[in-house]
């Protein structure tokens, strides 16, 4: 039998294969659904080739796919593969169709129904899970065969082979699936840490070298403007020059912020008040917008911090999320919560939206899609919270809103 296990064994590595060499290196727009074809293609394939035992019972790992989709994707992607296995078991033909629709169906209901608690578990006990699920669907399986066949020793030789292959397989399987995430994981983190290292310096040097010529500039026009030998006009001509370098220079000292913590801003809060002011600041400008600001706080946490710095964060991500709803209004929730050692800020919209590659241009310097947008808001809004070692996650749909959760350790 090892040539047809090792057949299986290569079905369930195609996606793998086919995920290193097509899509690995890309920003999925449809990752799930993707997977879940892929899945499905080698579920089918793992039905087309099941593995013959010498006792003449035959078995096959339609399940390890089948279960990794719903553990991983939850139910509405186990749709997919749930209506292919039935629909091609029932092309197969033979009996015992009924038995394997109602088993399924039950799989699917209890896979999908723990999808949510699995998501959340840490790496190493979702490998543990997975092996105890595969278990457990096999020793389901086999029961509901008692009462078809004798207990004899055929039928334990069937059980110890099937269960110690789902075994072997599902852990081989979840671990590669670890791997990868954890991998994603990484190198979107080098990606936020290099961008973080490329602001710090450009606004370090460039704004320290504007600096000064502004300064210099500044005031040999405020010597100018106080000449008696310039005409009304030349003289408003200059003080509108003054103005703008004024703004100039406040854009810089801006910039400066960016990268130098100020210390005598540091404080230690639980960003109650951090979150009330930068609402209160907005709240004419949401009112312009048919947007209305709500807060729901519950967080016991504090956190050192450079006072100033998180409320134009928070300023930024508020305005973001207000101007996204500005075609139709209506209401922007920030929700303030504590999980174990974390503060968890969320920032949610049901504005227009971003696609995945919008979403992973947000923190690039000068990355706007507003006709009068500068791209800094959420550069500042990335350094900030960086800073503070926290991390900021998108969740976004065009047309329907971004949700951004933002996580702080304390
Ligand atoms: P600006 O607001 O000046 O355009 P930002 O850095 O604040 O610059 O934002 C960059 C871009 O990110 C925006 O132009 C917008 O396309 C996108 N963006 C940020 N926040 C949201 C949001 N809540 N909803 C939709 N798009 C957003
Ligand atoms: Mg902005």
């Amino acid at each position: 039998m090892f040539e047809p296990l090792l057949i299986n064994f290569f079905f369930l590595l195609l996606p793998f294969l086919f995920y290193f060499v097509f899509f690995e290196a890309r920003n999925l727009h449809h990752f799930k659904l993707i997977n879940t074809i892929l899945a499905t293609v080698t579920m089918i394939l793992c039905m087309t080739l099941p593995i013959h035992l010498q006792t003449g019972f035959i078995f096959d790992l339609r399940y390890i796919p089948f279960l990794v989709i719903g553990l991983y994707f939850g139910y509405k992607n186990t749709l997919l593969p749930y209506i292919v296995l039935n629909l091609y078991r029932f092309i197969i033909g033979g009996d015992g169709f009924i038995q394997s629709l109602l088993f399924s169906t039950a799989i699917l209901v209890a896979v999908s129904c723990y999808h949510r608690k699995f998501i959340s578990l840490s790496a190493k006990y979702r490998i543990l899970v997975s092996a105890i699920v595969s278990f457990f669907t096999m020793f389901f399986y086999l029961f509901t065969l008692i009462f078809q066949i004798d207990l004899n020793g055929e039928f334990w030789n069937l059980a110890f082979h099937a269960i110690g292959t789902h075994l072997i397989m599902m852990t081989v399987i979840v671990c590669l699936i670890e791997r990868i995430i954890s991998n994603i994981k990484a190198r979107e983190l080098i990606i936020q840490t290099d961008r973080y290292q490329v602001i710090s310096e450009l606004s370090a040097s460039v704004a320290h070298e504007i600096r000064n010529p502004l300064t210099t500039t500044h005031g040999f026009l405020q010597l100018l403007s106080k000449s008696e030998s310039i005409s009304p006009k030349e003289k408003s001509y200059v003080d509108y020059s003054l103005q703008e370098l004024l703004r100039a220079e406040k854009i810089v000292s801006d910039f400066l912020t960016f990268s130098k913590p100020q210390y005598e801003n540091m404080i230690e809060s639980d960003l109650k008040e951090e979150t009330e002011y930068a609402k209160n600041i907005l709240i004419p400008y949401a009112n312009m917008h048919n947007v209305k600001i709500q807060i729901s706080f519950h967080n016991s946490l504090h956190k050192n911090f450079d006072k100033s710095q998180m409320q134009q964060c928070f300023i930024n991500l508020f305005k973001n999320g207000i101007e996204a709803m500005k075609e139709k209004g209506g209401i922007l929730e920030i929700e303030v919560s504590e999980q174990k050692k974390n503060i968890i800020l969320k920032i949610i919209d049901s504005g227009i939206g971003m696609t995945d590659e919008e979403i992973s241009s947000l923190g690039k310097p000068y990355y706007s899609t507003k006709r009068l947008g500068t791209g800094l808001g959420m550069v500042m809004v990335y350094n900030a919270i960086h800073k503070v070692g926290g991390s900021i996650k998108v969740e976004s749909k065009k047309g329907k809103g971004t949700t951004f959760i933002i996580v702080i350790p304390v």
